[in-house]
């Protein structure tokens, strides 16, 4: 089955009522693993890069190979970069070969954000590439006021006027979600999410989905949302399966084993997560 378009996943994901997870990856090991959780769970996956990993990765490197396993793989995978903070680091992921990117003007003014999303899908468009845009603010869990405070949230009249200036195919919003490890469990705005729905044509995102609890997020799913991100959580459980994979007494150790070993843990978290997001069962 070959790469598939990501706004293709995320409206089939929308019409056939369950949630994509978009899995952060940081490296080879990292794809591996969530693509190998797609292909035993029988659902679509999304992998995705922050582009402020390109220190350690070259952003060309992770598209090259995660568009290798979406064409091998047998159910269908879209390959995203996330969090582009410009036309710049946006339009750099269309040259590395990303087929998706998001453009996140969020922390901007409406028209500045409006201004770099637009520019960022005409240029996208002559590549045939998606693109994400973020409107409100998905802050840092670190931050309470980032999770509380309902100003910081998607306005539902602006956010229907965003996607028409704008053209974005996806649209992450905030509803009481954040990145990062959380200071305080979240409590989403249901009705946000639900007005949402109702007033936005294109599918709808969720970011900082790590350890919102697991009927937040079903109920996300029945309410519409059709992209749940997760990175910290999955980072997290990859670092546990490679501690539970080492052993300090072995002197010979070699890191082979530890990758090798720690798969199918990081594997067993990713299904989790999709068989949560997927309450009626849907398989490919
Ligand atoms: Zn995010």
């Amino acid at each position: 089955m070959p790469l598939r378009k990501v706004n293709d996943i995320l409206q089939h994901a929308t019409e056939h009522h369950y949630g994509v997870a978009a899995i952060n990856v940081f490296n080879y090991e990292t794809v591996k693993w969530a693509a190998e959780a797609a292909n035993r769970e029988r659902v679509p996956l999304i992998i995705q890069l922050y582009p402020g990993f390109s220190g350690y990765i070259a952003l060309h490197h992770v598209a090259n190979f995660a568009k290798e396993f979406a064409q091998q793989s047998e159910v269908p995978i879209g390959v995203h970069l996330d969090h582009s903070a410009s036309y710049e680091i946006a339009v750099s992921g269309i040259k590395a070969g990303f087929p998706s990117v998001m453009v996140d003007g969020s922390a901007l003014p409406y028209a500045e954000n409006a201004a770099v999303t637009a520019a960022v899908v005409r240029t996208a468009a002559v590549f045939g590439v998606d693109v994400e845009a973020e409107l409100g603010h998905v802050g840092s869990g670190a931050n309470l006021d980032d999770i509380v405070n309902s100003d910081r949230y998607t306005n539902v009249e602006e956010a229907k006027k965003f996607v028409e200036e704008t053209g974005c195919g996806s649209l992450a919003v905030a509803v009481g979600n954040a990145h990062g490890n959380y200071v305080q469990t979240p409590n989403l705005d249901f009705e946000r999410i639900r007005k949402l729905r109702a007033a936005v044509p294109v599918p709808l995102v969720l970011h900082g989905c790590s350890d919102i609890p697991h009927d937040q997020l079903q109920e996300s799913v029945r309410l519409g949302m059709s992209k749940f991100n997760i990175a910290t959580e999955y980072f997290r459980a990859c670092y546990s399966a490679m501690a539970a994979a080492t052993d300090p007494e072995n002197k010979n150790g070699s890191m082979t084993q530890i990758m090798m070993d720690a798969a199918e843990g990081a594997i067993d978290f990713v299904r989790g997560k999709m068989r949560l997001l997927n309450p009626n069962g849907y398989t490919i």
